[in-house]
């Protein structure tokens, strides 16, 4: 079973806690040697321990899923030898040049938890383990022909759009039920769940929200799930927020900027408006 199941369960300090979390958020200085990998995977770790604690969950139902996008090469190898095994990137060609260049480490995977443009789903068919932000029939059907070719499968989680906000990606909430039944169609799509981004703010109990809505949402589809589909993963939650989402039943955190230090680009550079092309900038 995934965490609380009200918001009552958390304590009142998690706020004040998870808003100096936010505070930091962008600030977190650059790790450069293995050491400061293995610091920082630890320093990770000891938050999602402590927030898992606090609603009685165990630390082994949360995966850390370390996001190494604009990180060069040089720098991953050095997280892989703190440790690091499953990487995330947001930009599929982005990711693909760094698989390439990273080959010889034979059991580093990638995940995908950026949009798909469905000229790139190839790419993505070729490489990734994982693609964390399904949100269209259309990308579902063009993976799907492509994984079938490559004669190769792929873990997925549905991304929704649970902020809101017309620049974020992902399903409306009400449009997912439907788009749910339909999965089972593509074979090659392993379905494990559902994937997020809150709200950017430093307002704790609105981003909480953003992730109540996701674990509802989860809970209620899981009911009348298609035969296959598995929706018991809940991938919420990033540097500035993932005790928040751990409280509130993530299985999946992904976190950049606290393991591989602050990014120098403003949020907005990383989930471009539906007008922005992809990898446009340089
Ligand atoms: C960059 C990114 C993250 C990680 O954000 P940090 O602030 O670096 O922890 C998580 N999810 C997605 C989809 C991202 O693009």
């Amino acid at each position: 079973m995934q965490g609380p199941s009200d918001e009552t369960k958390a304590p009142s300090a998690t706020t004040a806690e998870t808003q100096s979390w936010h505070e930091q958020h962008g600030r977190y200085p650059q790790a450069v040697t293995v050491e400061d990998f293995r610091r920082n995977l630890a320093a990770v770790q000891a938050r999602i321990d402590t927030a898992c604690r606090r609603v009685g969950r165990a630390p082994a139902s949360v995966r850390l899923l370390p996001v190494s996008k604009t990180i060069d090469a040089a720098r991953i190898r050095l997280a892989y030898a703190a440790g690091c095994r499953v990487l995330g990137e947001n930009k599929v060609q982005e990711a693909h040049r760094k698989w390439e260049a990273m080959a010889d480490l034979s059991d580093l995977s990638w995940s995908v938890i950026g949009h798909l443009q469905t000229n790139k789903t190839k790419l993505v068919a070729r490489f990734a383990a994982e693609f964390q932000a399904l949100d269209s029939l259309r990308a579902a059907e063009a993976l799907d022909r492509r994984l079938q070719a490559e004669g190769r499968s792929l873990d997925v989680f549905v991304q929704v759009n649970t902020s809101g906000e017309v620049s974020k990606y992902g399903l409306s909430p009400e449009d997912v039920p439907a788009f749910i039944q339909a999965l089972p169609a593509f074979t090659t799509l392993r379905v494990r769940g559902l994937m997020t981004l809150a709200l950017f703010s430093s307002e704790a109990e609105r981003v909480r929200r953003c992730f109540i809505l996701l674990r509802t949402l989860r809970d209620q589809l899981r009911q009348n799930a298609p035969a296959g589909i598995g929706l018991n993963e809940l991938s919420m939650g990033m540097s500035g927020d993932f005790e928040i989402a751990i409280e509130e039943g993530a299985t999946v955190v992904r976190v950049g900027q606290a393991i591989f230090g602050a990014r120098a680009l403003p949020d907005n550079y990383y989930w471009p408006s539906e007008t922005t092309t992809e990898e446009s900038h340089p």
